[in-house]
């Protein structure tokens, strides 16, 4: 989220041929004069004050300035330029390791140099090893302010960077866009601020700057989740602007009747989002909304209810989830509970190809088949709908960003082809035929005539309708990102497990402790349950992955006659992942052995051991994903997380997390803590900060502020709302759509 240029300020085309520092600002993005004001500094060096060479000791970073006595190279290994320099109360060696051979040429004795670097005492008596020096007058002025340390590269020397950066700042517009009753007390303007952090007077507490506390900062963060709010605020307002068809359930449809053949009843909290979903999905506005729920919450049944309202009322549902195991498992649930209701489900994965996808895509376009499920292939261009009315994405963090937005464009209206009237026509005949679904006879027609008629003067058009949109996730949008990238959704969270589940007992091993835990799985065999057991993920090598995984099938195989093992990985192709899967699932493999591929959705109830190596190379979402994958039925189950030692700190707080707590709000929080909302977002393939400023972590109270004055900027000053949606969010990826 790059600040956008005045227009005045449009990025220079750059010269035929830049500078070697030139063109590495340009690769830091620093291009235009707003990029340069807001490439604030690190961190600060503190060249305002001199020292007493006297004074100094050992460790200390200090400022000195005297006169040299004595100049000298030695070349010995490696050329030293030895310089003794003295001030009125002692002496000092400067000791320079990197310089040009005309330099020493030009220090005399008697010529007074400034110095700064770290002290110290060493045999031959004080001296600072290659410290920043230059030549001085005895009058030459100290500066005033602090001296700003940019992020840079090795190819930007700081000075160069620094004079870019104070010539970009001389230029820039900091035009203040906030009315002034609109900035929180105690906060400069944004010119002041900007300048401030650029060079900031002498005395002012570097700690303060550093962290980010001092109001200087507070202020940039300020007004950089200002804009986020009002764009979410302005995206929301558009969506309301948009159609959708209001798919009414019917008393006695297929929602209650596929209600009424669970093997289970609802949980409360299974109610009461499922109504909430409901009432989105009457509304003629498209739905917007994310349902979460710890892993084993019960999601994909109240995606079902969903599926069977659209249904019901004549309109497609379109179900996407992010690998192909976990859409063959919905696959399977659904059709399962379906399918007796009369329903034709397509299936739409990579690896259906052919005749069998071509089929597919028929049913789907006729309308024959009333719900798709798949992986992303759903959202593939050559994927037509007679009428989706309801998309549902499952997982929807684990889709990258391009996924999210590709999928957005799938779902707005596709642009029109050239076919258009023909493909209305057929949607209207179309409409009729939905009808036929099942028993909803009555239901579906009464919907399509409503759709059709609800506004005579300019008959709706199913094509100018937007499908609602269901995403769920089993990882917890935590509170702060909740308020600020997803201010724009609805929320339904599922904060009750079905009952009869016990909790899962978490415990660490060293790896060393590998022959007590397959002692272990073996008691869980004799019980007849079943077990998982993960490998890692290496690092860039899918190939290392597999074999790590075949080398512990065969190992486990052995230490465990008698037993079935099976092995799930990546590689295999998806009949033989499903295949696999089934035998598991059926109770013929005692143990799986598998790679991450088994991460999300995978539901097998009697498994109550799970098993992950190298624990401490995982994510902290993606153990508790894991982890979810086990405590699905009556058992007790246990999750063992084997590492290898050393771990890293932040290794060892995911870890103690795991150990700690099996919530997944509080799984969220920490590891929002952790790693930082960037990667949350599954923006990491970008590698653009989600926000360039304020940090969701600490930037709470800020966060709370910015809300609040959106709405009231917005009806006071929807100019000055808008040019600082445009200052802060033009260009970069757009995330907030994604
Ligand atoms: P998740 O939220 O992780 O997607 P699932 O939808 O896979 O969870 O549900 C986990 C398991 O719990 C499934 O076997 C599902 O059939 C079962 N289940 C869901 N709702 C209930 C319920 N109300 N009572 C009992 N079992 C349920
Ligand atoms: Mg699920």
């Amino acid at each position: 989220m790059l600040p956008s240029p005045a227009p005045a300020h449009k990025p220079k085309a750059p010269a035929k041929k830049l500078s070697g520092p030139a063109q590495a600002l340009h690769k830091l993005g620093l291009r235009r004069d707003i990029d340069l004001a807001l490439h604030l500094p690190m961190r600060y060096v503190d060249e305002t004050r001199l020292q007493p060479i006297a004074s100094l000791r050992d460790g200390d970073t200090a400022q000195v300035q005297g006169q040299v006595l004595e100049s000298r190279v030695e070349t010995r290994s490696r050329p030293q330029w030895i310089l003794r320099l003295a001030d009125a109360s002692g002496e000092l060696v400067l000791r320079l390791f990197n310089f040009y051979p005309s330099q020493p040429k030009s220090v005399h004795s008697g010529q007074w140099l400034r110095a700064r670097g770290e002290v110290r005492n060493g045999f031959f008596g004080r001296e600072m090893v290659h410290p920043d020096w230059r030549a001085v007058t005895p009058d030459t002025p100290l500066p005033t302010t602090l001296t700003p340390v940019y992020p840079s590269t090795a190819q930007l020397p700081q000075a160069y960077l620094r004079k870019a950066v104070a010539s970009g700042l001389a230029r820039a517009h900091l035009t203040e866009l906030l009315p002034a009753h609109c900035i929180p007390p105690g906060f400069p303007s944004l010119r002041d601020a900007v300048f401030f952090l650029h060079q900031p007077p002498a005395q002012t507490p570097i700690q303060t700057l550093e962290d980010h506390s001092h109001p200087a900062w507070q202020r940039l963060k300020f007004e950089e989740l200002l804009a986020q709010q009002l764009s979410q605020s302005q995206a929301h307002a558009a969506r309301a602007l948009l159609r959708a068809p209001a798919l009414r359930s019917q008393p006695q449809g297929l929602a209650q009747k596929l209600l009424a053949a669970l093997p289970f009843a609802l949980t409360t909290a299974q109610h009461r989002v499922a109504a909430e979903i409901r009432q989105d999905l009457e509304r003629a506005q498209p739905m917007h909304r994310l349902l979460q729920g710890d892993v084993g919450s019960g999601k994909t049944v109240v995606a079902a209810l969903a599926a069977a309202t659209s249904i019901d009322a004549g309109w497609q549902c379109a179900l996407m989830a992010p690998t192909e195991i976990l859409a063959e498992q919905h696959f399977g649930k659904l059709v399962q509970w379906l399918q007796p209701l009369g329903i034709t489900t397509a299936w739409l994965s990579g690896s259906r190809k052919g005749k069998g996808r071509k089929h597919m895509l028929q049913q789907l376009a006729s309308g024959e088949a009333m719900l798709a499920i798949g992986t992303h292939a759903v959202i593939q261009q050559d994927v037509h709908f007679a009428r989706l009315g309801l998309a549902i994405v499952d997982e929807q963090h684990r889709f990258g960003v391009a996924q999210r937005l590709a999928l957005r464009a799938k779902l707005s209206n596709e642009p029109a082809e050239p076919g258009v009237d023909t493909a209305r026509a057929a949607r209207v005949a179309r409409a009729g035929k939905a009808a036929k679904v099942g028993e909803a006879d009555g239901p579906a027609t009464q919907a399509t005539v409503r759709v059709e008629t609800s506004n005579p003067s300019n008959t709706i058009d199913t094509l100018s309708l937007e499908p609602h949109l269901l995403m769920m996730s089993a990882t917890p949008i935590p509170r702060t990102l909740a308020m600020s990238y997803y201010a724009d959704l609805e929320l339904s969270t599922l904060d009750e497990l079905p009952p009869g589940r016990t909790p899962i007992l978490t415990r660490l091993f060293a790896d060393s402790k590998r022959p007590q835990v397959i002692e272990r799985i073996r008691q869980e065999l004799k019980e007849g349950r079943q077990t998982y057991w993960v490998c890692p993920l290496v690092e860039e090598s899918e190939h290392l992955d597999l074999q790590n995984a075949t080398a512990t099938h065969q190992a486990l195989s052995e230490s465990l006659s008698g037993c079935e093992v099976g092995l799930l990985h990546g590689r295999m192709t998806a009949a033989d992942k499903a295949a696999t899967m089934a035998r598991f699932t059926a109770g013929e493999l005692h143990l799986l052995v598998a790679t991450t591929v088994i991460e999300v959705g995978v539901d097998v109830p009697n498994a109550s051991l799970m098993v992950i190596e190298h624990a401490e190379r995982f994510g902290l979402a993606q153990l508790h994903q894991l982890r979810g994958r086990v405590g699905r039925g009556q058992v007790a189950s246990v999750c063992v997380l084997l590492y290898s030692a050393p771990l890293s700190p932040t290794a060892k707080a995911r870890l103690k997390a795991m150990a700690e707590t099996t919530d997944g709000f509080e799984i969220a929080r920490r590891d929002l803590h952790i790693r930082g909302p960037g990667e949350f977002m599954g923006a990491r393939q970008s590698g653009d900060a989600l926000l360039r400023f304020a940090d969701l972590a600490t930037d709470e109270p800020l966060l709370k502020e910015a809300r609040a004055l959106a709405p009231r900027l917005l009806q006071e000053d929807p100019q000055a709302a808008q040019a600082l949606v445009d200052r802060w969010l033009a260009g970069g990826v757009d995330y907030l759509k994604a």
